[in-house]
């Protein structure tokens, strides 16, 4: 059934419970997560209370398993409620979708036993998940990871030592899921492992100095003689580099999820301030030149929401998605970027202050480009399903 909000998005939500879920999470964006996010990213302050209440409001484990804590909510569903907060503070949507991210390895690949010892924590604990698989010379190409996992003593303990680069909620995060090399060079040399945030020997860096995502701490991870039982390996010895990357898959539907938000909040405050503002005895709005420009943006925004959606039915119902998720994180990240560049012509001299949020939204915007495979590396993923890999 299709439903418009206030600001005339259209959602296709498939249950009432779904309806529910969206009506509390904009009540929650409304009331507690978009006041406060100018002054809070400017202080460069993490607002980890609001995590506690997204926890407690069920909104951290959405897509997981009900047993296990879980939502057992659809990715359809789940992306709209990311979407929502992203428009609220993009801080806070980025944090779901990360910790999301860091418990998939868990829920998809742990047995059962691991799923029964941790999950219900980390899903619905109010616990806060890192995804550890950048290194300083390992970015895009991360099968080139060099954190080593070397098992140890009578007891087979792993002990890991190395370092994380770019590692989003390092030095906060609870608990960590570390892709750490076990074996040879490549891909197939990879472990994944659950190491708790607290682990002796784990220590993190002073945060990066951001131009964004100032309230989102990114640090560098160091791996010093950490000890981790075999219980918290995650899959087969060397199945780590392809757990890694099925993570990757569902995560960037999150991250395309978070920059349609943005895009949205981006148009919504362009159409405000275009309503309002006068030149030349009129509102700008009357102007074609600005109109053309607004549709333009909200097709943008509209575009990416339906290819966002189109990936997460495809992975709802169990059919191949990988492809179309990678266009998806490309698309929307692209439109996000190009829409809140729009945003900040719409409102001229003062779009480019920090009296209005479309400068910060720009800034943030950028990161979305970045993050969890370059745009580059999303078009070398679209490219491979269209004609293979690149010989060498
Ligand atoms: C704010 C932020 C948060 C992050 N959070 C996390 C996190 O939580 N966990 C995590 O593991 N990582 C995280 N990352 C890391 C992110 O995933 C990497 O920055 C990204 O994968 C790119 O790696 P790199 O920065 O080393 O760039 P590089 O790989 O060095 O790339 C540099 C440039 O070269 C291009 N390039 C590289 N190879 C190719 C190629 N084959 N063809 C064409 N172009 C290419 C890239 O697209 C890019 O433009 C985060 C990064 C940022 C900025």
């Amino acid at each position: 059934m299709a439903e418009w909000n206030a600001d005339g998005v259209e959602r296709r939500l498939p249950t009432d419970e779904a309806r529910e879920l969206l009506a509390l999470t904009r009540d929650i964006a409304r009331r507690e997560i978009a006041p406060g996010a100018a002054e809070e990213e400017a202080a460069g302050r993490f607002p980890r209370e609001l995590f506690a209440l997204l926890s407690r409001s069920g909104l951290l484990g959405l897509p997981y398993d009900p047993v296990y804590g879980g939502g057992g909510q659809p990715y359809e569903v789940y992306l709209q409620v990311l979407e929502e907060l992203a428009a609220a503070r993009l801080t806070v949507g980025l944090g779901v979708s990360v910790h999301t991210l860091s418990c998939h390895a868990l829920a998809r690949y742990g047995t059962d036993e691991q799923r029964a010892a941790h999950l219900p924590a980390m899903l619905g604990g109010g616990l806060l998940g890192a995804y550890c698989l950048s290194e300083p010379s390992a970015g895009s190409d991360a099968a080139a990871l060099r954190t080593r996992a070397v098992r140890e003593g009578a007891d087979g303990d792993w002990v890991i030592d190395g370092a994380k680069a770019w590692i989003t909620h390092g030095g906060i995060a609870d608990f960590c899921t570390v892709m750490a090399r076990t074996g040879g060079p490549g891909a197939r040399g990879i472990t994944a492992f659950l190491v708790p945030g607290d682990a002796p020997g784990l220590s993190a860096a002073p945060p990066e100095r951001k131009m964004g995502m100032k309230g989102s701490p990114t640090a560098q991870l160091h791996f010093d003689g950490v000890r981790v039982p075999d219980a918290r390996r995650l899959g087969a010895e060397g199945q780590g580099f392809t757990i890694a990357l099925d993570a990757l898959d569902s995560g960037r539907l999150g991250i395309a999820a978070c920059a349609v938000g943005l895009g949205q909040a981006a148009l919504d405050e362009a159409v405000a301030y275009a309503r309002e503002r006068r030149q030349f005895g009129r509102p700008i709005a009357d102007f074609q030149g600005l109109r053309f420009l607004l549709a333009d943006m909200a097709t943008r925004v509209e575009a990416g929401r339906a290819l966002c959606l189109e990936a997460a039915r495809l992975r709802d119902e169990g059919r191949p998605f990988g492809r179309c998720a990678a266009m998806a994180k490309l698309f929307c990240t692209d439109a996000a970027m190009q829409v809140t560049t729009d945003a900040v012509q719409v409102l001229g001299g003062y779009g480019y202050t920090a009296d209005f949020p479309v400068e910060r939204y720009l800034r943030e915007a950028k990161m979305l480009q970045i993050v969890e495979g370059t745009n580059q590396i999303q078009r070398m993923v679209i490219a491979r399903h269209l004609v293979g890999p690149e010989s060498r």
